[in-house]
């Protein structure tokens, strides 16, 4: 790839080499430099010339839950998020449904420029044959709760029912995906561990779940202090916060990916960083069914490393990751009312080189450099919302990707050195085929949940009939 305005991503900034080339071997990047170097050491058996373009590696959404993208838009501006949005429609959700509603979300990342893929689901094998099939990264859990199947809607402060036969049942998928799933083709796929929250399954499951992944060196992908519903059933059943129950049964270490933080204290925010403990904050997700802003600069702050992610669809409501870098920097400056508070550079970092580190694949992706597979976005320079670019004395090209970007400008993508979408095409899904699919299984689940009683308890159906929605 030559005569590229190219963000490496490598060093302490965004790593900026104009006019500058990639060289791929295989699935990895073999070198970068300035193209006129390059072009001398090199001799290439094929040339992408990238001018007009500007090119980045591919980003990273760190937490997803693909397999809830079918209730997209059904649990927003609520209270209750989980109990009176999600729960009426999770009996009905059958599996085949969760992996129509997935491909559309996947696809939809895919189109703004996600490369890797933190999903965190119930239903990974079925899943995963469809991400080997277009081409992209992905870092999996299989999601461990012991909720039982039948559980519908329940008040909100009422104690979850557990039942660890079903949270041990999961455990076992889990570790049967790692089997199967690790290192898979060549190290496209990797495998954690997803205990779904602290306040999910049993003490003695989650020290199982624990135990499973130091067995085979593999981190563990768990929501904590996910929100005062989790807080409320830790000290209702523990007596104890989620940070500090965890940290009685040595639970935070760097194996532990902890996913939003919404709940976490300034001194729990300062344990998990000591520990070595990853982040991953979804501004979208949180800010939409919360309302708050997690305390992401406090635990950068203390030296933590952490990720991007965009949660889920029932109420985020999309998957892009430029959305997510405007809504950290956005939230985190009014949040704190300064607007030197993350700045763009810094976001960009979290979607790419620094969320890499977070989850663990710092010496794989993030960044473009020898050594690392070659997951590389092409952006279209010529669009409207990048005019006008300056590059000389100044540079204004990273703040308005951050705050400007759609997404429908990236038109190229490569993954693990194979080129997966061109011309803003993915290669390897028909996308249309796919939304018309998850259309048919949405009505399907709907009208079940509708013909069931269960849609009493959402506060849509009110809405709907008051035409409000
Ligand atoms: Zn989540």
């Amino acid at each position: 790839m030559v005569h590229a305005r190219l963000f490496t991503m490598d060093g302490p900034g965004v790593g900026f080499i104009p006019d500058g080339a990639v060289a791929i071997s295989g699935s990895r990047i073999a070198a970068v430099g300035r193209t006129a170097d390059m072009r001398r050491d090199y001799d290439a058996a094929e040339i992408v010339d990238c001018r007009g373009d500007i090119v980045l590696p591919g980003l990273i959404d760190a937490h997803m839950h693909t397999g809830i993208a079918l209730l997209r838009g059904i649990a927003q501006d609520m209270d209750h998020w989980m109990q009176l949005g999600i729960w009426p429609f999770r009996r009905h959700l059958t599996s085949e449904m969760a992996v129509a509603g997935s491909l559309v979300n996947i696809i939809e990342a895919m189109q703004a420029g996600t490369t890797t893929f933190g999903d965190y689901n119930s239903n990974m094998k079925q899943l995963l044959p469809h991400y080997q099939r277009l081409g992209a990264r992905a870092r999996v859990a299989e999601m461990i709760h012991s909720l039982p199947p039948q559980q519908g809607a329940l008040q909100p402060g009422q104690l979850y029912p557990l039942d660890d036969t079903v949270g041990s049942a999961l455990l076992e998928k889990n570790i049967q995906l790692y089997e199967r799933w690790q290192g898979a083709d060549d190290g496209r796929f990797s495998v954690l561990f997803g205990p779904q929250g602290p306040d999910l399954l049993g003490p003695e499951l989650l020290q199982d779940v624990y135990a499973a992944a130091r067995q085979r060196q593999a981190m563990v992908h768990m929501h904590v202090a996910q929100g005062d519903r989790e807080i409320l059933q830790m000290q209702l059943r523990y007596g104890k916060r989620s940070i500090a129950y965890l940290d009685s049964h040595g639970l935070l270490g760097p194996e532990l990916l902890a996913v939003h933080l919404t709940e976490a204290n300034t001194n729990e925010v300062k344990l998990l960083a000591k520990r070595g403990v990853s982040l991953v904050y979804c501004p979208g997700s949180i800010g939409i069914i919360d309302g708050l802003v997690p305390p992401v600069t406090e635990f950068l702050g203390y030296g933590g490393k952490a990720a991007l992610g965009s949660d889920q669809l029932p109420g985020n409501n999309c998957s892009n990751m430029w959305n997510e870098m405007k809504l950290a920097a956005l939230f985190n400056k009014i949040k704190h009312s300064d607007p030197k508070v993350l700045p763009a550079w810094k976001v960009l970092r979290m979607a790419t080189v620094d969320g890499a580190a977070a989850l663990g694949l710092g010496g794989e992706v993030g960044s473009l450099v020898p050594g690392k597979y070659a997951d590389i976005i092409r952006v279209d320079a010529q669009a409207t919302a990048l005019s006008p670019i300056l590059d000389e004395s100044l540079r204004n090209i990273v703040p308005n990707l951050v705050y400007s970007l759609r997404g429908h400008e990236v038109h190229w993508m490569m993954i693990h050195g194979s080129v997966v979408m061109a011309e803003r095409r993915l290669l390897h899904v028909d996308a249309a085929a796919a939304v018309a699919a998850a259309q048919k299984k949405a009505e399907e689940m709907a009208s079940k949940a509708h013909q069931e009683g269960d849609l009493d308890a959402s506060p849509l159906k009110r809405w709907t009939e008051q035409g409000f929605l």
